[in-house]
């Protein structure tokens, strides 16, 4: 595994592929884009890893499938009255869905779905960033998992299209909280860092039927396992998931970090990053990455 990983990394970065790092946020505009990152996590409780594995970098959207299981602890299934389970078709991002269909956001990975999720953490726990937090450490039994403070305080003051997104879902009664408060509890979730090896480590459950395989704790039912899995094949990598379908066949998140984590169902996790993204907001290097890797092994749940 190590071998494969390696080489894949290797070609991978002198393939070079084209591709922008994230620039809505002047923190993450500094971002070295050379960097490159491949984490494996198995169900057996192994860790293999290759290049900058060891950098944390902004998680940004993968972290919306922390901020979900966590409503689901808490909400259980009135979550969905709120939020859907629908692909979106739209760009991460996009408010133009939410007028049309009266502010309930399509799925819980696309940006206004995990306002709604934040809303529910802000309203479930009585310290929300702190039971956040914590849970991401836990999950990667890595207490040293801290919050950007540069990436927090751009997308704080760039955070523009954030917040129009709540204050239409606000408009149709579907933000319990205050604007400022709900948005607060979604930039301080983006701005985790971590690297790839604590991401494959954090989400190992998810291949496990919900049990972590490094400590044997049950973090979900495997009904909420099926069902994030579920989400993530279909929702996970916005308007690319049909084609990360097609082309790879995992369920899967990305982030504007350059992030992405890909599910591999009774065996394992893969995680690569790259911060050059594609046009849709997707690691370039990420996405080969990850394809190469499931070729090689022939991984695909298809
Ligand atoms: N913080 C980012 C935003 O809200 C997260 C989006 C992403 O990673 N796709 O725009």
């Amino acid at each position: 595994m190590q071998q494969v990983l390696d080489r894949i990394l290797e070609e991978t970065r002198k393939l070079n592929p084209p591709g922008q790092v994230a620039d809505y946020i002047p923190a993450l505009q500094r971002v070295n884009p050379d960097q490159i990152a491949l984490s494996v996590a198995t169900v057996d409780g192994q860790q293999f890893s290759s290049g900058d594995w060891d950098t944390p970098f902004s998680v940004q959207s993968v972290t919306k499938i922390y901020s979900l299981i966590l409503a689901m602890f808490r909400e259980g299934d009135s979550l969905w009255q709120r939020v859907g389970m629908e692909p979106s078709g739209q760009a991460f991002n996009s408010i133009v869905q939410l007028e049309w269909e009266h502010g309930i956001p399509r799925n819980p990975f696309i940006n206004a779905g995990a306002i709604v999720v934040s809303d529910v953490l802000v309203e479930r726990y009585s310290a929300s960033r702190t039971a956040y937090l914590s849970f991401v450490r836990q999950l990667a039994n890595n207490d040293k998992i801290r919050i950007d403070r540069d990436v927090y305080q751009s997308e704080k003051e760039h955070g523009h299209r954030n917040a129009a997104l709540a204050h239409l879902m606000k408009s149709f009664h579907n933000l319990h909280s205050d604007v400022p408060t709900v948005l607060d509890q979604y930039f301080y979730q983006c701005s985790v860092a971590m690297t790839t090896q604590d991401l494959a480590h954090s989400f190992a459950f998810l291949a496990n039927k919900g049990i972590c395989p490094f400590t044997k704790k049950t973090i979900t039912t495997v009904k909420q396992t099926r069902q994030i899995n579920a989400l993530l094949s279909t929702s996970g990598m916005y308007d690319q998931s049909g084609t990360f379908a097609f082309e790879v066949g995992l369920p899967a998140k990305s982030g504007v970090g350059g992030g992405i984590v890909a599910i591999i169902p009774n065996q394992g996790v893969i995680c690569a990053w790259s911060p050059k993204l594609n046009e849709y907001g997707n690691s370039a290097a990420g996405m080969i990455m990850i394809k190469q890797l499931v070729e090689s092994l022939g991984l695909s749940v298809y």
